[in-house]
């Protein structure tokens, strides 16, 4: 698919943010040029739009630039799974292990009903604990989360998610 090249070339790579070590992948620099942005959008809505999913969760703060988006073409509702604190409603939370400490995940109660086809959308995973958190938000409240599905699949982190699905002898797939 030649869309995946040009989406491939318009996130920029910031070395040593926001710390010394990390190659930071930028996606803003993705957003600012319509037809790349709308190529993202597209392939995942062509996965997506035949699997009777009628919520489409994002998180914070990178994976809002693309669920809400996906959510229309699809004919889904849009949840936010936020920081902690930022919702004014009753929520439910799940902590995750960073780095460097822990953080954590909210969302609605009542956001979702029970039996609920859910996708969850962010822009990167890297160990996978936040995507791990955001299924668990959604599982809780008796959603089935039928897939999370990011921008940027670092190679060695796919290889990671191979290897450990070939290990639990799941049948899941790493696209
Ligand atoms: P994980 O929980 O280790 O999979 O980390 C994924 C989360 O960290 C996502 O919410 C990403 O937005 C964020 N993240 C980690 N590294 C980067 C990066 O290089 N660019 C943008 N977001 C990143």
């Amino acid at each position: 698919d030649p869309r995946l090249q040009a989406i491939s070339d318009a996130i920029r790579v910031i070395p040593h943010f926001p710390k010394q070590g990390i190659m930071f992948q930028d996606i803003t620099t993705l957003l600012l040029d319509h037809k790349v942005f709308k190529h993202t959008v597209d392939i995942i809505v062509d996965r997506y739009r035949d699997m009777d999913i009628s919520v489409v969760a994002g998180v914070e703060a990178r994976g809002f630039m693309f669920a809400p988006s996906i959510a229309l073409a699809i004919g889904a509702k849009f949840v936010p799974l936020r920081k902690p604190r930022k919702l004014p409603g009753e929520v439910i939370s799940e902590s995750y292990v960073l780095e460097y400490g822990t953080d954590s995940l909210e969302m609605h109660v009542g956001a979702v009903q029970p039996g609920e086809r859910a996708l969850i959308i962010d822009d990167l995973v890297a160990t996978g604990g936040t995507l791990f958190a955001a299924t668990k938000l959604l599982e809780r409240l008796g959603a089935e989360v039928v897939e999370c599905a990011c921008v940027i699949g670092l190679p060695e982190v796919k290889e990671k998610f191979r290897r450990l699905l070939l290990r639990l002898g799941d049948q899941g797939e790493v696209d």
